[in-house]
């Protein structure tokens, strides 16, 4: 059945075929016959058309024309020959040059079918033309800011620093972070944080041209190379003119944002020749100002570099550290505060670097979080640390709890469930006497995936402990929300209790808190015996810290324990 209302064009049409025409197709809406050149191109590129039917037999001009003019005017219409004459060869290498169909004259039946046919086609290719062009401007652009996407935004700088090699020019990388959105997507949502990338994104793009490239990295952290700069003065000016966008707040519905930045900024050429080292460079710069958050800007220097190539050789050797054995683990007790006894022990990853000796986890692990290692290193300290348990379980230590660290991107991934399952079944320990412990910011990151995999812990019977507590934006509300046994206390608290009284009435709140949600509290950083009777004063549960002992090695350790049998660590 053909469309209503169809638009047809006829070339070349007798007298004769149009009185076929509107005796077959009854439902022509619009039908324009031409008889020459100028009025075709015309017709073609001046308005719409669901089909043209040409008939080439005493025609002005040939098949070939018609088909140049359609293709020079971009429109997919379909073309279809309408003729006496219809030989093999004149068939074939019509259609062979694009015609889409060639019907017989006088045949009703076919060019009805053919109009009807190559009409659908049409509209299927055009569907297939605009998903293509979609897929590829995705391609090339951040969905969320509409910016040139890295790959992108990569070509067009590098084209660009290839133009300034022969003017001895110089440009600047600005690599712009700003600090709050972790902590704006947790407590509002990510589509608060998605529309606050949008609009700091539009305040950026004021300042992007031709010779100023823009794009979007992750997150809100976004890259400008800009050409325009001359000289160091410049270079600074741009910055400033940056640092000040950040000046007026930003306002998302009814509620209003102040943003603060950090710019990293390095040169081209002097500090790096091509798009992927100044991207890098920039980003070592930015991650030396990552703590300053004081709308404020850093150039690349000598020392950076020597750090980011310190870092470098860390990445490398770190992806094998597993394999060579390099990991070990120390345990630090924990003290049940009330009977002074030793209730459990944390296990602290260690590396053993064969150029830099023994590097604690502040150095190995948001590089290791930061390059994916995490998950094995996660996996790997957690079997360690169970079998280690499982053999004091054997020794006579049965009721010892084995707490571990789970950082943010192991807490990311439901795998984490089946692989603690496996790690408890491979190994034997009961799955009570094991804590996990996961900071305050990583649970409040994505509170709905965190209850979750909460959930899916706690139904194992795990204890589930919110490491560093204090140091984040827990509410009560989010503590009550999600399911957790124990609150460890950070020790940037527990560090001023005899000295500031501010510090002792905090500490004294949250333990009456945590009692009355029915959560555990665990004091760390106990160094002096006046921390130890004001905890234990005020009744909280357990405690670490290096008044009980530091964090030492599993032999270590059984010594300890096997000390503990004649008496207290309190
Ligand atoms: P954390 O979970 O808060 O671990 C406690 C840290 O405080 C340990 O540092 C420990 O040595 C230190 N500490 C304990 N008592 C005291 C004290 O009385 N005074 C002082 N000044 N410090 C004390 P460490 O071993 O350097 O670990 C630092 C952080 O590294 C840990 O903080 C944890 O977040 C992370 N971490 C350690 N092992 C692992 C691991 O296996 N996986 C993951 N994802 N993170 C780990
Ligand atoms: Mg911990």
């Amino acid at each position: 059945m053909l469309r209503k209302n169809l638009r047809l064009l006829a070339i070349a049409f007798s007298e004769e075929d149009e009185k076929f025409l509107y005796s077959e197709i009854t439902n022509i809406h619009v039908y324009k016959s031409i008889n020459n050149l100028s009025d075709m191109r015309s017709a073609v590129w001046g308005s719409d058309w669901d089909v043209i039917l040409f008939n080439h037999d005493k025609s002005f001009l040939d098949y070939c024309t018609v088909l140049n003019v359609l293709k020079e005017s971009g429109k997919d219409i379909p073309f279809i020959i309408y003729s006496d004459v219809s030989d093999e060869d004149t068939v074939l290498s019509a259609l062979y040059s694009g015609v889409h169909d060639y019907v017989h004259k006088g045949n009703a039946f076919y060019l009805i079918h053919a109009i009807e046919r190559e009409i659908r086609n049409a509209g299927i290719r055009q569907t297939k033309a605009k998903a293509d062009d979609q897929i590829s401007y995705l391609a090339f652009h951040d969905v969320l800011t509409n910016l040139p996407n890295c790959s992108l935004f990569s070509d067009k700088a590098s084209a660009m620093l290839s133009r300034l090699v022969e003017s001895d020019a110089i440009a600047a990388m600005y690599l712009v972070d700003f600090d709050r959105l972790p902590y704006i997507n947790s407590i509002y949502g990510s589509s608060v944080g998605d529309r606050l990338i949008q609009q700091f994104s539009q305040r950026l793009s004021a300042f992007s041209n031709e010779n100023c490239l823009l794009t979007r990295i992750e997150g809100c952290k976004f890259a400008f190379i800009n050409a325009n700069v001359i000289d160091a003065e410049s270079v600074q000016d741009f910055a400033n003119r940056i640092i000040k966008l950040a000046i007026s707040p930003v306002a998302i519905d009814n509620l209003v944002f102040y943003l603060r930045l950090n710019i990293g900024i390095c040169v081209y050429p002097a500090n790096g020749e091509n798009i992927a080292r100044l991207l890098a460079n920039a980003e070592s710069t930015l991650s030396n100002t990552r703590y300053l958050w004081k709308n404020t800007c850093t150039y690349y220097t000598k020392e950076i570099e020597v750090a980011a190539i310190k870092r470098s050789v860390l990445e490398i050797s770190l992806r094998s550290a597993i394999e060579k054995n390099e990991l070990l683990l120390h345990y630090q007790p924990i003290v049940d505060l009330q009977s002074g006894a030793l209730s459990g022990v944390e296990a602290l990853v260690r590396w053993n670097h064969p150029e830099f000796g023994l590097l604690l986890p502040e150095k190995f692990i948001p590089l290791a979080q930061e390059i994916g290692l995490i998950i094995d290193i996660g996996r790997w300290v957690l079997q360690q640390a169970c079998r280690q348990a499982k053999l004091w379980h054997q020794t006579g230590y049965g009721s010892l709890s084995i707490s571990v660290n789970i950082s943010a991107i192991e807490f990311d991934q439901i795998e984490l469930v089946n692989s603690i399952s496996q790690v408890l079944a491979e190994t034997g320990i009961s799955s009570g006497l094991l804590e996990l412990e996961i900071s305050e910011s990583t649970l409040m990151r994505d509170a709905e995936t965190s209850t979750q995999i909460l959930q899916a812990l706690k139904d194992m019977n795990i204890k589930i402990a919110m490491d560093n507590f204090g140091t984040g934006y827990s509410s009560l509300r989010y503590l009550k929300h999600f399911s957790i046994d124990i609150l460890k206390i950070d020790r940037s608290l527990t560090h001023d209790i005899i000295i500031d009284p501010d510090s002792s009435e905090i500490i004294a709140a949250i333990i009456a808190m945590a009692k009355n949600l029915d959560l555990s509290v665990l004091a760390t950083g106990i160094e002096t015996k006046e921390q130890f009777d004001f905890l234990h004063h005020l009744r909280c549960d357990r405690a670490q810290g290096f008044l009980f002992s530091k964090p030492m090695i599993a032999q270590d350790m059984l010594h300890l324990l096997t000390q503990r049998k004649t008496g207290t660590l309190a």
